[in-house]
């Protein structure tokens, strides 16, 4: 019989401010343990939070950017628990009343667009870390991070796939990094997941009982874990038995989940509104000052790069899918006008460069203006596609111009028919044999010839002219 999963995501982003959300120290990342720390942060008594208004501003921004009502009056509450990374005894989060609800972003998977809700979004406070020595029974704690900004952005269980989730994240950290209120390092744990994950027979309304997955540090990670999760559930089920609410670790190392706490264990949280902040008041007149501030979205800029410059969805999802990358793209348009040809050599050359050499879009070795140096160099068939790659591989090791490099290296591409003409008399007297194949029906042989040509010329002949000659001479 066949089976559904069901999934909803909740993510933790911590947001760029400058300070903390309660107190003014700084939240930089890399200092030494505890130098970005005060009274507030360290949780003494006597002290009162502050609430920055940065926070609020950029949970705004994310707010608006994934379709949610924006609460006009909401609160703080406290989140009550022990661990010693956390000094207070309690977290500032939002409980019953977030600052925005009802949101919606859309995904591609599978070649289809998808409506994924959001359920909600909220502020909280991040806690400290802590270090365990590997080596003696302690541990260390360091409260750089205690009250780092975070928001929480929880999905309705609209996610049917672990690729769906896939994009769903993406799409996710896209819209933040566009909106440059997180930097979406996942490694870091600025851009934190956990998926929560139930199957059920297919066409049965009700939702399974679900299990809580955590610890996973790349998109990879979450894809892995959700599917081998399902089929641990599904294996459950098949055996007639029954899936037990709880919380999962993912490792990583063994392809496994292993269980971290039952729900007997699950904390209780005793939630109540935080009496030393107000509540958070929101005028409808800033809230639409910030929404004139907002960038082009990412599926604003997609559905645009398909209607304005005629490209393939996919295509489009790809370059927009940071916003340096469209930039680039579109730099290179502009002195470029050939929006597919520039989409398959950034696509292809320019992001295989990227990988290869572990850069950014912002530290390409080629910039887009260069790039399109190139390409209208083929274009005007001064060089051919083939040798192209060949001065783009010499422009990423050298920094040079292609029109530099082409003139080094003498790889203007040779147009003079009287010249090719007589590379191929050759070629054809150096292969009598293939030549009367050729002649007796053989007729697949005629690459071979092209390729002889191409190889007497080091690549140079124009392949248009070569192919020309070539079928001329054969023919008598
Ligand atoms: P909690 O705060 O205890 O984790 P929530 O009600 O906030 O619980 O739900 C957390 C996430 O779990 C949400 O993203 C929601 O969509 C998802 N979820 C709820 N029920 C199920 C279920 N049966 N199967 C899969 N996901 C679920
Ligand atoms: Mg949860
Ligand atoms: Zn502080």
């Amino acid at each position: 019989m066949g089976y559904e999963a069901i999934i909803g995501l909740e993510v933790h982003a911590q947001l760029l401010t400058k300070t903390k959300i309660f107190c003014s120290c700084s939240t930089e990342f890399g200092a030494p343990p505890n130098t970005h720390t005060c009274p507030v942060c360290l949780g003494m008594p006597g002290v009162l939070p502050v609430l920055n208004r940065k926070v609020v501003e950029y949970t705004i921004r994310m707010a608006l950017a994934t379709n949610c009502t924006i609460a006009r009056e909401s609160r703080f509450a406290r989140k009550n628990y022990f661990y010693p990374d956390l000094p207070k005894g309690y977290q500032i989060s939002q409980y019953e009343l977030p600052i925005a609800e009802y949101g919606h972003i859309f995904i591609w998977a599978n070649q289809e667009r998808k409506r994924v809700g959001i359920t909600r979004i909220h502020m909280e406070e991040d806690a400290g870390k802590l270090i365990h020595d590997p080596y003696r029974p302690i541990s260390f704690v360091d409260f750089n991070r205690t009250g780092v900004p975070l928001i929480e952005i929880v999905s309705e269980p609209d996610i049917r796939t672990p690729e769906e989730a896939g994009a769903y994240l993406r799409q996710l950290r896209a819209i933040l990094r566009y909106l440059e209120i997180c930097d979406g390092n996942m490694e870091e744990g600025s851009f934190r997941c956990d998926a929560n994950v139930s199957v059920r027979h297919a066409g049965v309304e009700t939702f399974g009982t679900r299990t809580e997955l955590k610890n996973m540090n790349s998109f990879r990670h979450v894809e892995n874990a959700l599917a081998h999760e399902i089929r641990r559930q599904e294996a459950i089920i098949e055996d007639g038995g029954e899936v037990a609410q709880e919380t999962r670790l993912w490792d990583a190392d063994k392809g496994v989940t292993l269980p971290m706490r039952g729900k007997e264990e699950a904390h209780d949280y005793r939630y109540f509104p935080d009496p030393d902040l107000l509540p958070i008041v929101i005028d409808e007149g800033w809230v639409e000052k910030i929404r004139g501030t907002l960038p082009e979205l990412p599926d604003d800029k997609k559905a645009r790069f398909i209607e304005e410059y005629g490209l393939p969805p996919y295509d489009a999802q790809v370059l927009t899918s940071s916003r340096p990358l469209a930039d680039y793209f579109e730099t290179c348009v502009k002195h470029f006008q050939e929006p597919k040809t520039v989409s398959n050599w950034v696509m292809g050359s320019i992001l295989a460069t990227l990988k290869a050499e572990n850069k950014t879009i912002e530290e390409a070795p080629v910039s887009p203006e260069r790039l399109a140096e190139l390409l209208r160099l083929i274009d005007s068939g001064v060089i051919s596609g083939k040798i192209a790659k060949r001065v783009f591989d010499e422009m990423v090791s050298s920094g040079k111009p292609p029109e530099m490099i082409v003139q080094e290296k003498g790889l203007v591409q040779v147009t003079d028919a009287s010249a090719i003409a007589e590379v191929v008399k050759q070629v054809l007297a150096e292969h009598e044999k293939e030549v009367s194949d050729y002649k007796a029906g053989k007729t697949k042989l005629f690459g071979f010839f092209v390729g002889q040509v191409m190889k007497a010329t080091r690549g140079k002949a124009n392949p248009k002219i070569v192919n020309e000659i070539l079928r001329q001479m054969l023919e008598e």
